[in-house]
Formats: C-alpha cells, sequence, structure tokens
C-alpha cells in the first residue's frame, strides 16, 4: 500500500538527518505533505533584475551584483551593536548595504562575490542605501548556476523565497522542494473532484503544487494560488454547510417565553437594556420559541453588555424547566459571571429559587462528582464553567440552552462539543472580537447574526495616550493621584518572566520592583496564568472589593474581567500587542461613571506596531478596530494562532477573496446536499483531508 504523504517523516528525504529533522520540526514541518504544503512568502523575478543606476527610492527590489569592498565596524553610538558595510556594484553603478549586528556575514561577502539583494532602497544623506537585504551568494557563477536542472532554480527564472527553518539556506530549501515535489507528487491525491475542479476551472493538485512552488510565469502562479486558495476555503466551509444541515435535521425545543423569571428579572435590573439590547433580545426570544435548534452569533463591543443578555435567554430557559450551560473561556471570568449572576439573581430569589453552579478544572474530584451528579439530576439550573463542561462525565437531564462566550478561544470543533449533549438545544455564541460583517456573514455561514451596536448610556471616552519611557515618573505620579481618588489601576505586561533576549520586562519580576520602589503603601496585587487557581480568585476578588488599588498583570485580563472601579489602564510594551489584544484590554477600564485612562507604553515600533498604537489613539469602536486589525495583520494572524478553522487559512484571505469564498461555499453546500456523510468513493480523499483537519468531525458530524 502507497504511504500518504502526511505518514512520510521529512527524514526520509536526501539531506535530511536526525538533526535538521529537528529543526524542520520545530518549523512546523514534520512530513513530505506539510514540506509541500510550506508555500513561498514571495517570489523575485530573476529573469531580469534592477539596474542599480534605476534603483528607486522607498521601494524594495531586487538587484544582481558584485562585491567591491566590505568593511566591519563598530557603531558610533553604541559599542556592542557592529555594523557591516558592503559597496556592490553592477555595469551601471554602485550601492551600499548595510547590515547590523550580524559579525559573521563578513565571512559569506568576499569581494569578487556576486550576489542577489533583495531590499528596501533608503536614502541616507546623498546616497542610496539598502538595510539588512535578503540576500544570496550566487556562488561561482558560470559553473554551478548555468548547469544543471538544479542550479536553475536559483536563477533566470521567477525563483520561490521561502520563510526559512532556522540555518537552511534558500538555496537548499529550494532544492529539497524541487526534489520533493519530483519524488512525490506522482502520489498526491486530489481532495477537490475532477467534476468540481472542471465547473470552476481550478487546477488539478499535483500542477497547483509544482506551479506555486516553480512557476513558469505570473500567470501560472496565479491559477496554482487560486486552486490552493480554493482548496482552503473549501476545506474551511465544508464543515460549516454540514453543520448547518445536521441542524436543519434534527427537532429542537420550542421554549415557553411569556416572561414570568426572566420578566421579573429584568424589571428588577438597575439598568435599563439599551435599545440595541433590546433589539437583539427580541432576536433571541423569537428563535428560542421555534421548534428548531437556535445558532446565533451575538457580535458587540467590549461593554456593550452581552452578557446580561445571555443571563435573561438562560433565565428563559431555565423557567420553561430546562437547564442552561454557559461556557467561558477562562477560570477566571467563569468565576466572575458566576458571582456576578448570583448577586443579579438574588433580586429574583425569593421568588425563583435558582441553583447556579460553577465547573472549572481546577475543581477537586470531590467537587466535580457533585456537580456531574447535580447536573445529570438537574438540580442544577443553570452551570456556569470553563472547558471543562466539554468532559465525558458531564451530562445533562435537560439541557435546553447553550451560551459560549469569547467563543474565538474554543476551537471550531469545541464549539459543536457542548450543544452535543442536549437534544439539540439552542446555542448562543458571543463573541468581542467583532468580525466585519460581510466576513462575518460567509465564515459563519451556518450562524444568524446579531449585534449591539451601542454602549449602555452614560459611559465616558477613553482617554487613551501613546507615551514614551521618559514620562514615566509623570505617569506613576498620575496614577497615585487617580488612587488617591479611590479608583483603581491595571498594570499589564505581555510576559510573566522577564526575558534579557527580547528586552522585556515581565509581570513578576515588576510587581515586586513596584511595590518595593514605587508605589510603597498602595495595596497591589499580582495575577498571571500560572498562579494556582486559589491564588487567582483571591486576588481577583480583593480587586473587586477595591482591596488590591493596582493590579500587576498578564494578558488573562484580557477577556471579560468587570470591576467598573477601575479606571487607569497601563500597558507596558504595547507594541507586542495585537490590534485587538489592545482593544479587549482596554475594555477592561470605561466600565463605571468615571472618567478613565489608558496609557500604551512602547519603545521604538516598527511601521506596523506604530500603526497599531495609533489607532487605539484615534478609535474606540470596536468594529472599526477590528477592520483595521483585520487589514493590518491578514486574516491568520488576526483570528489568532489557535487551532480553529480560521488559521488554517495560509494563503487564502478572506478579504481579497470574497468571490472565491463564495464560490468555495456554494460547492461546500452542494457537495453536503447530495453526499452528507462524505460516503461517495470519489470523495474519500476529500474526508480523509477534512478528518485530518479537523478530527472532532469524526464524532460531530460524520456519524450524523
Ligand atoms: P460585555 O459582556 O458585552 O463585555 P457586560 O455584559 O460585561 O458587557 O456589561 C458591562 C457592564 O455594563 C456590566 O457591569 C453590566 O452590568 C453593565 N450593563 C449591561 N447592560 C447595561 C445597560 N443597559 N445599562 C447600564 N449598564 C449595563
Ligand atoms: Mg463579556
Amino acid at each position: 500500500m502507497m504511504s500518504r504523504l502526511q505518514d512520510i517523516s521529512i527524514r526520509y528525504l536526501k539531506g535530511i538527518g536526525p538533526k535538521r529533522a529537528k529543526i524542520f520540526s520545530q518549523a512546523g514541518i514534520n512530513n513530505v505533505e506539510e514540506l509541500l504544503y510550506r508555500f513561498p512568502k514571495r517570489y523575485e523575478d530573476r529573469t531580469k533584475f534592477s539596474p542599480i543606476c534605476a534603483v528607486q527610492e522607498g521601494e524594495a527590489q531586487t538587484i544582481k551584483a558584485r562585491i567591491l569592498s566590505r568593511r566591519a565596524r563598530a557603531a558610533l553610538y553604541r559599542r556592542s551593536f557592529s555594523i557591516i558595510e558592503v559597496i556592490a556594484g553592477d555595469s551601471t553603478g554602485r550601492l551600499n548595504c548595510v547590515w547590523f549586528n550580524q559579525p559573521y556575514l563578513k565571512e559569506y561577502f568576499k569581494p569578487g562575490t556576486t550576489l542577489i539583494l533583495y531590499g528596501k532602497v533608503e536614502r541616507r544623506g546623498k546616497q542610496l542605501q539598502m538595510n539588512s537585504p535578503e540576500f544570496e551568494i550566487v556562488e561561482e557563477e558560470g559553473l554551478s548556476d548555468t548547469k544543471g536542472a538544479v542550479s536553475s532554480l536559483n536563477i533566470g527564472r521567477i525563483v520561490p523565497i521561502y520563510s526559512l527553518p532556522e540555518r537552511v539556506s534558500q538555496r537548499h530549501f529550494r532544492q529539497l522542494m524541487h526534489f520533493a515535489l519530483d519524488e512525490y507528487l506522482p502520489r498526491v491525491t486530489d481532495c477537490l473532484s475532477f467534476e468540481l475542479r472542471k465547473r470552476n476551472s481550478l487546477l488539478n493538485i499535483a500542477a497547483s503544487l509544482r506551479l506555486i512552488h516553480f512557476p513558469e510565469n505570473l500567470q501560472a502562479q496565479k491559477e496554482a494560488y487560486r486552486r490552493l486558495a480554493f482548496e482552503e476555503f473549501f476545506l474551511f466551509q465544508v464543515p460549516v454547510a454540514l453543520r448547518k444541515l445536521s441542524r436543519k435535521e434534527k427537532p429542537g425545543i420550542a421554549h415557553k417565553i411569556e416572561l414570568g423569571l426572566a420578566g421579573e428579572f429584568i424589571a428588577r435590573l438597575p439598568f435599563q437594556l439599551t435599545p440595541a439590547q433590546s433589539k437583539v433580545l427580541a432576536e433571541i426570544k423569537e428563535d428560542m420559541a421555534k421548534p428548531f435548534a437556535m445558532q446565533r452569533l451575538l457580535q458587540g463591543d467590549v461593554g456593550s453588555g452581552k452578557t446580561v443578555i445571555a443571563t435573561i435567554a438562560s433565565l428563559i430557559a431555565v423557567q420553561g424547566g430546562y437547564q442552561a450551560a454557559f461556557m467561558v473561556p477562562t477560570e477566571i471570568l467563569a468565576g466572575q459571571h458566576c458571582e456576578k449572576i448570583k448577586g443579579q439573581l438574588s433580586i429574583v430569589n425569593s421568588q425563583w429559587p435558582i441553583k447556579i453552579g460553577l465547573l472549572t478544572s481546577s475543581a477537586n474530584k470531590k467537587e466535580k462528582d457533585k456537580i456531574y451528579q447535580e447536573i445529570k439530576e438537574g438540580s442544577i439550573d443553570l452551570i456556569i464553567g470553563t472547558h471543562a463542561l466539554l468532559e465525558e462525565n458531564v451530562r445533562f437531564k435537560n439541557l435546553g440552552l447553550v451560551v459560549i462566550d469569547e467563543q474565538h478561544k474554543f476551537g471550531v470543533g469545541q464549539r459543536a462539543l457542548l450543544p452535543a449533549k442536549g437534544a439539540n438545544p439552542d446555542v448562543l455564541i458571543m463573541t468581542a472580537t467583532p468580525i466585519p460583517r460581510t466576513l462575518a456573514i460567509t465564515l459563519y455561514a451556518d450562524l444568524d447574526i446579531s449585534v449591539i451596536n451601542e454602549l449602555p448610556a452614560g459611559r465616558k471616552p477613553i482617554h487613551t495616550e501613546r507615551i514614551e519611557e521618559k514620562k514615566r515618573d509623570w505617569l506613576y505620579g498620575f496614577m497615585r493621584k487617580q488612587i488617591a481618588c479611590g479608583r483603581q489601576a491595571y498594570i499589564v505586561y505581555p510576559v510573566i518572566e522577564e526575558s534579557a533576549a527580547l528586552d522585556l520586562s515581565g509581570a513578576k519580576k515588576m510587581y515586586a520592583q513596584l511595590k518595593k520602589d514605587v508605589f510603597g503603601s498602595l495595596h497591589m496585587g499580582l495575577l498571571h496564568g500560572r498562579l494556582k487557581q486559589e491564588e487567582q480568585d483571591r486576588v481577583m476578588a480583593e480587586f473587586r472589593r477595591g482591596k488590591i488599588q493596582i493590579l500587576v498583570a498578564t494578558t488573562v485580563l484580557e477577556v471579560g474581567i468587570d470591576v467598573a472601579n477601575a479606571t487607569l489602564m497601563v500597558v507596558e510594551h504595547a507594541q507586542r500587542f495585537g490590534l485587538s489584544q489592545l482593544h479587549q484590554l482596554r475594555g477592561r477600564i470605561g466600565r463605571g461613571k468615571e472618567e478613565s485612562f489608558c496609557f500604551l507604553l512602547s519603545g521604538a515600533a516598527g511601521d506596523e506596531a506604530a500603526a497599531r498604537l495609533e489607532a487605539m489613539v484615534k478609535y474606540s469602536d470596536g468594529f472599526y478596530i477590528a477592520e483595521e486589525d483585520l487589514r493590518i495583520r491578514g486574516p491568520g494572524e488576526f483570528f489568532g494562532r489557535r487551532q480553529h478553522g480560521l488559521s488554517e487559512l495560509k494563503i487564502a484571505n478572506p478579504l481579497t477573496q470574497m468571490q472565491l469564498l463564495k464560490i468555495a461555499r456554494e460547492e461546500a453546500v452542494r457537495l453536503v446536499a447530495q453526499d452528507a456523510r462524505l460516503e461517495n468513493r470519489l470523495n474519500a480523499p476529500l474526508k480523509e483531508k477534512l478528518l485530518q483537519r479537523f478530527p472532532e468531525y469524526e464524532k460531530l458530524v460524520m456519524v450524523g
């Protein structure tokens, strides 16, 4: 039997021993399939180079030139910093190139060597210069490079440029890829059927893989790219279509929504629902009343009041005798929700005794067993918990509603696991990382979408400012004054332990230092994910009670923490955070009636980071910020590295390839209508690939 490409270890390739294999593995390439799917990050057209006399300032370009001279020196202002300067020339002129802090490069740059250089050309005084260009040595030209098939991989053609495993050269990687293509392409199976490809004029997989790596021309590259991007979209859309279908097939629960308990609760809330909340609640009630399972995505900016809506929905389920389950991504958040909802319910509890339970992985066995039992016999009406709710032992008596908060923190498959514990219960999914509407409609085609597009009245805008190191003393003074007025503050660090290599200070050490040297008599607390659960709970409880005045923390704060009296946030190394993440963090303040302040401390930031910080200062609307973020980072990064479908989009970009995404969705719907369980032999390669990518579908959909 032929082995599948994903089962062939990278070690079987020529020139890859155990050591290399490890390096490749660290770069995410373990097997032949992963190698072939490591697409170039860009290409260079080496059929023609820019003559040096024609290079343009401010643009990235490729030149081919000989090294005329080189020298290494120390930087003027920082002795430990080394600089290598190379003067390179072609028949039309000369260009300076510099590299920083890579002294070993000197060895490579022997005068007379011919290089291909790629980089942005900048003006330095009167001269043009390339800073740290990518380079490739065209060794002993005329000898190796004009002979043989392998050497022609590097010159005289459109050449792929890869993100490389450590200490592997472009040339070597190219050669390896070429070898792997020759050796293994005959064995790849196409997960797209012939009919489907024909309908949409898509290349077959073998041709696409060859051409994405070694395109004969740009048109060919485009065709290959289109096919591979389609494949990514399609693999993403088939499960979406399957989910939608499986939901339609089964009857759901028609909840009674005449508002006894829930109505009483709303009437007694200390505030009025905003018009946007009321509208969304109406949509949810309508869904819940229908005899099909609700599948609704509720989007709303941080602080827009989604949680209270979810609570009301839960009460609707509970008053009709069903159980509700509320799943959140962190233990801190679970605890906080539980406390808050209990507090809110106390206003109706005398009339409607409701039992609320909390389940997280850190509970001990005895506690867990008790809760399992209570869930099973139905004495717990509303269970709040983390993914501990997904465990085998959690069995409901009568699950009627599932709420999943911050859904982007859960995997694609996890989202479906909790509802699977009931008889097609209603599902409400919430997210505070808004996704631009057009994108949401396509990516979450199996969901209906509600949006809370306003914040409760009376919220003051948050003053956001980017500040530099030299204002640190001023900042501490400002914090003291605010705290003296009774406010509380967060200081956020990107890491727990400091890192000398990355030049980052960490929460743990800074907590000790600030306590000792800066804030003396003030009460401080430390919160991060590696603390014991009880310690986290204790710290949060004290912060909530106002006993802790300054909370030093990592991004565990990012989701959901709700302390209205905290009005100050300092984010250290702000350039290290993504835009949506900064927005989430900032959402922890501005929750009460007092004015709030967010300070983004950052040293030098690259262009992209500077754009993020600027967006934070300028904008407060989460939807707008999400769009900016998506634009700046692209979808893969935007949706995070977690194992959910979207990070599988390596080359497909829903923003720029809406049309292709649409076709992929239509094809997915068509496929599922014809062969929902993928039993047709022709669909076997697709089924295999899907299961490889989303193993959880075996349980959820494939068996119906
Ligand atoms: P989200 O989950 O959308 O981030 P929350 O539900 O946590 O927002 O709400 C933020 C805060 O605003 C909570 O303290 C909540 O009690 C309060 N809140 C919710 N709705 C309203 C409203 N209509 N008016 C005033 N305050 C509200
Ligand atoms: Mg929330």
